[in-house]
């Protein structure tokens, strides 16, 4: 298995379920799930607003898609296709400026 596929991250990131007996006690439902990835998102913001090093804002980025892809095992949804079907759909948008930093959306003017 190619360790850079999506794959091997899925792999792991089950066997991780696995040996922690996430799924058999409860920990794969959805709200603490959902509470785990705000916890990451905390962390991440803390990297940047205290300054801290590059290294642990990757740490802190990883700690956030083991995660999401263990939300993605939680809730049985595929997210390497999810990604790929949004991903096409955000390079068909356009963007604009929003006071001063790039916005990419739906614009839906009146
Ligand atoms: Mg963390």
């Amino acid at each position: 298995m190619n360790p850079d596929s999506y794959e091997a991250m899925l792999t792991a990131v089950q066997e991780f379920h696995d040996k922690h007996g996430f799924n058999a006690s409860g920990s794969e439902e959805l709200t603490y799930r959902v509470t785990l990835m705000t916890e990451e998102l905390g962390e991440i913001a803390a990297c940047v607003s205290k300054g801290k090093t590059k290294a642990a804002l990757a740490e802190e980025c990883a700690d956030l898609l083991i995660l999401l892809i263990g939300t993605a095992i939680s809730a049985r949804f595929d997210l390497q296709q999810a990604f790929w079907q949004k991903i096409a759909r955000l390079q068909k948008r356009g963007s604009r400026l929003v006071e001063g930093r790039v916005r990419v959306s739906e614009f839906r003017d009146p």
